[in-house]
């Protein structure tokens, strides 16, 4: 048995006259442990490449675990053909939390959702980035990045222990926000004339399941009261997960400015909404609710704020006529999801015949730049068509595509690689078609 001992001398410590900054060299730097960047990040570390990761959260997972978004969509083609569309780490996740018993797969009448525990996905990450061998640097906000002759060159980053450096011969901007791409000074694009609202999401127990309200019945009693106890969103979805005794509540709209002090006021307008919803679930269904108490609060959730100036603009034409791309990389079946309307969101699905869209490489690389390629809910599309693709299947095998694409590209330009190796690489996410028991009624 080791023994504890204390001993109690201090020494005197002073900020140095110079700083040092810390250095990092890498293949592929991908900014954004989101999704889609733990997606990009591992794949490229599973291709050999030097890969490190950077997110200004202490933390990895991104919205996915830290906002507790609860619930993966677009992984499936809808009914009654439900095969599955994304392979890669998607395929993983879904292979160990459901041995592990932390998901639940949601069969709606069109789609398919898949509801997961976020402290499973969150350590699943955890453990993927550590084998894989990725360099990390976590709390670490990206404030710069110097352009070139067409390329990102280096990020300087800030932490709480000091500045670092990372260079790298491919960047993948996750960022959910085009960081990278509005740092070196490129184009990006915004909603122009609406604002797209986020949610705060919030995690209850001590539900009763069994007297859990269906969704139509809740969303008729929603409509029909929210008002009647301040509730600003009238359609607000609540996730209960079968076999445990949470709900994940996903009924509020707050705006998600990128202005420093209006996002930080967000955060508690999200929360003072969640309140009003619960003491609404409460009131109207307190056999469900009666002992209900919040476990979690997640961080503000952001949908669409910023994001890059692609090569193309996938456009809602090409979401709704289910485009073919040459350059396609990704596929999903999801709606058009606009949260555009503090009280509603638009919705669309695809789910009355087969449909599948696509997402083509040009519409997450930029014209101006030959190392950069965005993934996830930064890449370009008009307002409606990203509302579908930024949903969580779609984002990781946009990860995978990025990682692939630039490991093609090495230290050459995005624009010049070969396609037809690049979609044989991605071929799983492109028309491998399985089928899970779960997601077959
Ligand atoms: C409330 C809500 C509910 C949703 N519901 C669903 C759902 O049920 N199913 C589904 O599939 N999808 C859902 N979505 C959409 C989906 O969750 C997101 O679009 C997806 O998670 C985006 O992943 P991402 O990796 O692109 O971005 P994010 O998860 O946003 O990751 C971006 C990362 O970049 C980091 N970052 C940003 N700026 C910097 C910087 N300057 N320096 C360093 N790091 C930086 C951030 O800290 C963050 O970790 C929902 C979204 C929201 C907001």
């Amino acid at each position: 048995m080791t023994e504890a001992t204390i001993t109690t001398a201090t020494k005197i410590v002073q900020r140095p006259a110079t700083q040092k900054t810390w250095d990092v060299d890498a293949d592929i730097c991908v900014a954004g442990a989101g999704i889609s960047g733990v997606s990009a990040a591992i794949e490229a570390a599973r291709l050999g490449r030097r890969v490190v990761l950077v997110d200004s959260l202490p933390a990895l997972g991104g919205q996915a675990v830290n906002s507790i978004i609860g619930t993966f969509c677009g992984m499936f083609h809808n009914g009654p053909d439900r095969y599955q569309f994304t392979y890669g780490i998607a395929d993983e996740i879904l292979n160990d939390l459901g041995a592990s018993g932390d998901l639940y797969y949601l069969v709606g009448p069109g789609w398919t959702t898949v509801y997961y525990d976020e402290v499973a996905l969150g350590r699943w990450i955890e453990e993927a980035v550590r084998e894989a061998g990725i360099e990390l640097v976590l709390g670490a906000n990206v404030r710069g990045a110097s352009f070139e002759n067409r390329r990102i060159g280096e990020l300087d980053i800030s932490t709480r222990y000091g500045d670092v450096r990372v260079r790298a011969d491919g960047f993948v901007d996750a960022s959910g926000d085009a960081v990278l791409a509005w740092l070196a000074g490129l184009p990006c694009r915004e909603a122009a004339d609406q604002p797209i609202f986020g949610t705060q999401m919030v995690v209850l127990e001590n539900v009763y399941m069994d007297k859990a309200p269906s969704r139509p019945e809740l969303a008729a009693v929603l409509s029909e009261k929210a008002s009647d106890y301040g509730v600003v969103r009238e359609d607000g979805l609540a996730f209960f997960f079968e076999g445990k005794d949470t709900v994940a509540l996903n009924m509020t709209h707050m705006e998600t400015p990128l202005e420093p002090l209006a996002a930080s006021q967000m955060g508690l307008e999200g929360r003072a909404q969640t309140r009003n919803a619960v003491e609404f679930l409460k009131a109207e269904f307190p056999d469900c609710f009666k002992d209900a108490s919040v476990r979690a609060y997640g961080f503000p959730g952001i949908r669409q704020t910023r994001w890059i100036k692609g090569d193309y603009q996938l456009t809602v034409e090409d979401v709704r006529s289910a485009r073919s791309f040459d350059d396609a990389v990704a596929r999903t079946a999801w709606g058009l999801e606009i949260h555009n309307n503090k009280h509603r969101l638009y919705w669309e699905g695809f789910d009355k015949g087969p449909h599948v869209h696509q997402v083509p490489l040009s519409a997450m690389t930029s014209p101006d730049a030959d190392n950069l390629v965005a993934a996830g809910r930064c890449i370009d599309g008009d307002v409606a068509a990203l509302s579908s693709v930024r949903v969580m299947g779609p984002c990781m095998a946009m990860g995978a595509a990025a990682a692939q694409a630039l490991d093609l590209a090495g230290s050459g330009s995005i624009h010049q690689i070969d396609m037809a190796a690049l979609k044989e690489r991605l071929h799983d996410n492109l028309e491998r078609k399985d089928y899970r028991d779960e997601a077959s009624p």
